[in-house]
């Protein structure tokens, strides 16, 4: 599925939330864990890349996902995916954590080879 996905971001298809297994390692031994894929393409000058984002699945998802805001340019990611002005984000404590990470607007803008395939 992993590799299926990169395939379908270089040819300019996005994929969303696709469930995969993995196994990772925690102190040599070996945990499987279930992933969501998300792709989405990212051209370069010469050449197409893969964005992947993913997200656990299972136990893990219980958990509820702290709001990511963008390192760049200070907007954080709301509940229904779009990215919103500090300023203009609510959340029911206010005092809770962001997870800290960069939309794909300022990813693209930090690297300029990178240009999102429309
Ligand atoms: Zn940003």
């Amino acid at each position: 599925m992993l590799n299926n996905a990169v395939i379908l971001a270089e040819a300019g298809f996005r994929t969303r939330r696709q469930p995969v297994e993995m196994v990772l390692l925690e102190d040599e031994r070996p945990r499987e864990v279930q992933f969501l894929v998300s792709a989405s393409p990212l051209r370069g000058q010469d050449q197409t890349l893969a964005l992947l984002l993913l997200e656990p699945a299972g136990a893990e998802a219980r958990e509820p996902a702290l709001p990511c805001l963008c390192m760049d340019c200070h907007r954080v990611r709301g509940d229904q995916g779009a990215w919103v002005p500090l300023a203009d984000f609510s959340r029911a404590d206010p005092e809770a954590d962001l997870a800290h990470g960069c939309c794909l607007e300022c990813l693209v803008a930090r690297y300029p080879k990178l240009r999102r395939r429309s």
